[in-house]
């Protein structure tokens, strides 16, 4: 039988020319982390072998780790650099920061569930992510001590654009946010410079709600 690495090796270069370079992703750092990071690491077991499949997949606490696809579209989105830092609200699985830490310096992510942020920062000391640092809190707020960010990645749906995490954000930097009601978000691309900030949409998407002080409240 061949070695579970092997087979999760194929899946993965498989997962990569059908969902992601055939929809058009064509920054090669961001294909480069996704044929490297075994994303059935961050799964549960009974789900390894539907890791690389083109959908998302349940992380406990009636969380998501994201289709690769997604992941894909707001990595390359964000138009990363090796030097930046890189502020992550959601952390979920670790799935998504472990991406980001393949092509950036440092990563900072935020998990507002307990027991998901353990096991998130377990995997990443399993996999020796170093450059991640992780955070058990309120992500809608950011990371003011750390700030200015490169980038923001939000991974949860927001009812608008928390304006306290464009303060954190610096001039030429790029957020990544998905934006809408319960059921169904735009996810919008929004770039920062000295005049202000211009917004694009990506498409929809559907994403589980951003809870907090600036994202959906009493839940
Ligand atoms: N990036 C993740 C996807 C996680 S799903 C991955 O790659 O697996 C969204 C995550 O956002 C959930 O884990 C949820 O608990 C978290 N979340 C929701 N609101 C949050 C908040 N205000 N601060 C931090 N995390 C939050």
């Amino acid at each position: 039988m061949e070695k579970e690495s092997v087979k999760y090796q194929r899946q993965r270069e498989a997962m990569v020319k059908k969902q992601i370079e055939s929809r058009g992703i064509t920054d090669l750092k961001v294909l480069e982390a996704l044929r490297k990071v075994p994303r059935h690491l961050f799964v549960s077991e009974a789900l390894r072998d539907q890791a690389y499949g083109d959908f998302p997949l349940p992380v406990g606490e009636q969380q998501t780790i994201s289709q690769p696809y997604i992941v894909a579209e707001m990595t390359q989105a964000l138009q990363l650099g090796k030097e930046d830092r890189v502020l992550e609200i959601g952390t979920g699985s670790g799935y998504q920061a472990a991406i980001l830490a393949e092509i950036v310096f440092r990563v900072y992510t935020i998990e507002r569930i307990h027991s998901l942020f353990i096991n998130a920062r377990k995997i990443f000391d399993k996999l020796r992510y170093h450059n991640i640092v992780t955070k058990y809190s309120d992500g809608t707020s950011g990371w003011a001590d750390e700030s200015p960010f490169d980038a923001i990645v939000v991974t949860a749906g927001a009812p608008e654009i928390p304006n306290i995490l464009v303060s954190q954000l610096a001039v030429g930097g790029r957020m990544v946010i998905p934006v809408g009601n319960h059921y169904s978000q735009d996810l919008i691309k929004l770039y920062k410079n000295e005049e202000g900030v211009r917004t694009t949409s990506l498409g929809g998407c559907r994403f589980v709600k951003l809870v907090g002080e600036h994202g959906w409240k009493g839940y």
